[in-house]
């Protein structure tokens, strides 16, 4: 069982393998990349391999040090997240102790399913921010010696939600780190934490996932079928947590409702379009729009595959009756530009601009690419 926690990131694997075997393990570490990458997994399983009672470079499992730490409930692991404030709460409370009992045990499940799948994405109601309270809880634990001889692992997720309070508590200890100790911050918006916290710690960057280790995990992980899970893959940008979170969408529908879209356009049936778009629209979370719009990519990538490489092109999928319809129906269609436009429309949704007039601006050139002019 070497890393097997950790999907992929070969190459992290090995400097953090390297710092243990050479003994050069820093202070402190920020994990950073995109969301559900693998930096809390791999924060988890570098925490249990320093703890493992054989002290190799990888994780036994079989230990009792690493059995706890399986499901974190090793006594020098710590997850310090994001947690809602207590009502009165003052500076220097225990940061759970503070929270209602309906908080506890929400904190505690959260934790759970984090231990059982390091990918999954803790969320506590109203937890905005690692608490200045929860900082010092560290600093306190820090000054203290490891149980058994082991190594203290503060893993502290989110790490860009520490406000300037929890940061400034944070940096006096990272300062002067204590003995066996070692600090993981993770974060995917690196530029949101002080300077004076990055420069305190080894940073260690994180590749997307590719479609091909996030297909392999989906089947191995959660016996998803291959050919879901290489759809699924292919439209989760790279992140694990997001492709599992995509599981439980309804993919076939969703990928229905583009189908129909396209239609709509092609056809230049302008009422039922609007109506469609409106419905888009509303779904007022923009991630599921944006996943709405990587399907629209992925729909077109696999029409320009068909149309120009024939069906052994397709990686993923058989043709569908539509995509077949639509290559031979029209043939000069510019999907290179398609693909484009659907781009240009992700960024925008990423800015944050108006839904309805994103989608009716694409509609317009996709039917400017897609129906050329005679
Ligand atoms: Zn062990």
């Amino acid at each position: 069982m070497s890393w097997g926690t950790v999907i992929g990131q070969q190459r992290v694997k090995e400097l953090l393998q390297r710092a243990i075997a050479g003994r050069k393990v820093a202070h402190a570490y920020l994990f950073y990349g995109g969301e559900g990458v693998g930096k809390d997994a791999m924060a988890m399983e570098f925490a249990r391999v320093l703890n493992c009672e054989k002290k190799q470079s990888t994780a036994c499992g079989e230990c009792r040090s690493c059995q706890k730490a399986s499901q974190l409930q090793h006594p020098n692991i710590r997850l310090i997240v994001p947690l809602p404030v207590g009502k009165s709460e003052k500076s220097g409370d225990d940061p759970i102790r503070v929270l209602t009992e309906d908080q506890v045990s929400s904190v505690q499940e959260q934790l759970r399913l984090k231990a059982q799948d390091p990918y999954y994405r803790v969320a506590i109601p109203k937890a905005n921010f690692i608490k200045v309270n929860s900082v010092r809880f560290v600093r306190r634990e820090a000054a203290m010696s490891s149980f058994e001889g082991g190594t203290n692992v503060f893993i502290i997720a989110e790490a860009e939600a520490m406000n300037a309070e929890a940061s400034n508590s944070l940096l006096k200890t990272l300062e002067e780190p204590p003995s066996d100790s070692v600090f993981i911050l993770t974060t995917s918006r690196r530029q949101q934490l002080l300077p004076t916290i990055l420069s305190r710690c080894q940073l260690v960057q994180f590749d997307p996932l590719s479609e091909e280790e996030i297909r392999g995990a989906l089947i191995s992980r959660r016996q998803v079928e291959p050919e879901q899970a290489a759809l699924v893959a292919r439209l989760a940008n790279g992140s694990y947590t997001v492709a599992v979170e995509m599981l439980s969408a309804d993919m076939v529908g969703e990928r229905e409702g583009v189908v129909l879209f396209l239609r709509l356009v092609l056809g230049g049936q302008r009422v039922a379009l609007a109506k469609e778009i409106e419905r888009i629209g509303s779904a007022g979370d923009r991630s599921v729009v944006v996943r709405w719009l990587k399907m629209l990519q992925a729909w077109l990538r696999d029409a320009l595959l068909l149309r120009d490489l024939g069906e052994e092109g397709m990686v993923a999928a058989d043709p569908t009756a539509e995509l077949n319809s639509f290559v031979s129906k029209f043939p000069h269609a510019d999907l290179p530009e398609a693909l484009e436009c659907v781009e240009r429309s992700i960024a925008l949704v990423d800015k944050n601009v108006y839904l309805p007039l994103v989608l009716t601006g694409l509609s317009i050139d996709l039917h400017r690419s897609l129906v050329p002019r005679r």
